[in-house]
């Protein structure tokens, strides 16, 4: 008789501790998940970028593209900011729908994206990053009727040893800079 007790007593400490491992598990994986994405666009935000990018298996070549909306501020003054955020989503989802699961999408900052990608073949990659900077464009009338574009910056380079990710985004921050000096709508490779 006591013993059946005691045995109903360890079933259920062990059923408790099992049910709070549970919930502590769950609660630390959603809260890292929290503090790597962007809310608004559900994208990886920079936290987010930096750790995907430890994790990533070495390929041939690796390239970091940076997008930034061109003119935003004149959107966000003539349309509103909801309608700035309707941008910034639109710009996100665009990225994220025209590249391959295994390339790395961020919201890097404001209305600046960034996506870290990993091929074998440089033109193709190349390729991939002037396409989305067109199917941006191509799409923008569906938002504001006026329309917009993106510039951006791509690095791109033969793995050779692991790279640093600050190293590269400086260098594609610097393509990024050379497109809008020279009339934004354009991607500087
Ligand atoms: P450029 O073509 O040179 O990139 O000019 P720009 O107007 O896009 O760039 P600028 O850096 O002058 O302005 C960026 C603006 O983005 C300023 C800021 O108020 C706005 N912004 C940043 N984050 C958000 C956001 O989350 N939502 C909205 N609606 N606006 C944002
Ligand atoms: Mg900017
Ligand atoms: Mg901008």
């Amino acid at each position: 008789r006591s013993q059946a007790l005691i045995g109903l007593l360890l079933l259920y400490i062990f059923t408790v501790s099992g049910l709070i491992y549970a919930k502590l598990n769950y609660e630390r994986h959603y809260f890292r998940e929290l503090s790597q994405r962007d809310p608004m666009t559900s994208l990886l935000n920079r936290r987010g970028l930096e750790l995907a990018y430890k994790s990533v298996f070495p390929q041939d070549f690796e390239g970091v593209a940076i997008f930034d909306i061109d003119d935003f501020k004149k959107i966000n003054d003539t349309y509103g900011h909801d309608v700035g955020d309707e941008v910034i989503c639109y710009v996100g989802q665009t990225l994220h729908r025209n590249t391959r699961a295994a390339d790395i999408v961020s919201r890097f900052g404001g209305e600046e994206f960034v996506v870290y990608m990993q091929g074998n073949d440089e033109r193709k990659m190349i390729d991939a990053v002037l396409r989305v900077q067109q199917e941006v464009s191509k799409g923008s009338t569906d938002i504001v009727s006026s329309g917009f574009s993106v510039s951006g910056g791509f690095v791109v380079k033969p793995v050779t040893e692991k790279s640093d990710l600050d190293d590269l985004l400086k260098q594609a921050d610097e393509k990024l800079y050379i497109a809008k000096q020279s009339g934004k709508n354009r991607i500087i490779v």
